[in-house]
């Protein structure tokens, strides 16, 4: 028995050590993925609920290895924020946000994910500045989307981060809404212009015996009260558009109105829009 235990102990202590390879593995290969033009955005429309046109998109990473392999981002993004990789990862993502701004035009916007270790970093303002102005276009037309992990700090650096980002004119959406530990006070203190609704609550809202109908709707209604729009994520099919409409929500994104897709793909997307 007493072999068998060390037996089961070194099998748990080699699935470690491979993980910890692996994880090392991808560190390394990302560390390089910048420099060779590996990573890319896809952008994913947002659409506004009243009008059923495009209002913009959210931009999502992929990477697309040399070996023809293309890693999802939930594998790749925490070892990027665990390595302070995602900060100038991070820098290249705002960037190629705002030249892909510009060529939307003005009226649309791209929404880019920040990260935690993003946000705690204090030269994001400084980069966000320099590549709105290099790219030419509004601030307004650029959204941060946060997510709510943040708020399990509720410290005041976190706070003043958020004043910091709102003065430089950016559009704040405060992603995956419902999933973590909201604090509900710090809606109120921190300027957000957007809550996005997380598509947990969406999926299969129209479900009668799901209680996610109620739950969305009294999303809305704060996020109505606090004067800030509403997006729900993951909207699939008629059914839940229908019942998300009905909700009020401001906006919606899922596959129903598209995946996301690369920049000349989103602009193509645009035009047809603009022509219904
Ligand atoms: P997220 O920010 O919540 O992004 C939404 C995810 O839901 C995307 O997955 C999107 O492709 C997917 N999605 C959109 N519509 C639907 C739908 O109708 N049905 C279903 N089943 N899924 C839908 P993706 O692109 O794999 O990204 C996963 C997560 O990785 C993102 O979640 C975000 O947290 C992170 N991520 C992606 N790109 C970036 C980035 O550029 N920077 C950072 N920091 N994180 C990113
Ligand atoms: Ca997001
Ligand atoms: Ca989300
Ligand atoms: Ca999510």
């Amino acid at each position: 028995a007493k072999d068998a235990g060390r037996g089961v102990h070194r099998f748990y202590a080699d699935a470690m050590h491979d993980q910890a390879s692996e994880r090392k593995a991808i560190e390394d290969a990302l560390r390089d993925a910048l420099a060779n033009d590996e990573l890319q955005l896809h952008y994913q429309p947002i659409v506004d609920v009243g009008s059923e046109h495009i209002s913009g998109f959210e931009a999502l990473i992929r990477w697309h290895r040399k070996s023809g392999e293309v890693v999802d981002p939930v594998k790749f993004i925490p070892i990027a924020e665990e390595s302070n990789l995602i900060v100038p990862i991070g820098d290249w993502i705002i960037r190629t946000a705002c030249a892909s701004i510009a060529r939307l035009g003005p009226g649309y916007r791209i929404a880019v994910n920040v990260s935690p270790r993003q946000f705690a970093n204090e030269k994001l303002p400084s980069a966000i500045v320099s590549a709105v102005s290099a790219a030419g276009i509004s601030p307004d037309q650029l959204e941060l989307e946060i997510t709510e992990g943040i708020f399990l700090d509720e410290s005041p650096e976190n706070l003043a981060m958020f004043q910091k980002l709102k003065r430089t004119g950016v559009r704040l959406a405060l992603d995956d809404f419902g999933t973590g530990y909201s604090a509900l006070g710090y809606l109120k203190k921190a300027p957000f212009d957007k809550i996005k609704i997380d598509q947990s609550f969406v999926l299969g809202a129209a479900d009668p015996s799901s209680m996610n109908a109620a739950i969305i709707s009294s999303i809305v209604g704060l996020a109505r009260a606090l004067g800030m729009e509403t997006t729900a994520e993951g909207v699939e099919t008629h059914d839940d558009l229908a019942l998300i409409r009905g909700l009020g929500c401001s906006h919606v994104q899922g596959y129903i109105y598209g995946k996301p897709v690369s920049i000349e793909a989103a602009l193509d997307m645009l035009r047809d829009n603009c022509g219904q």
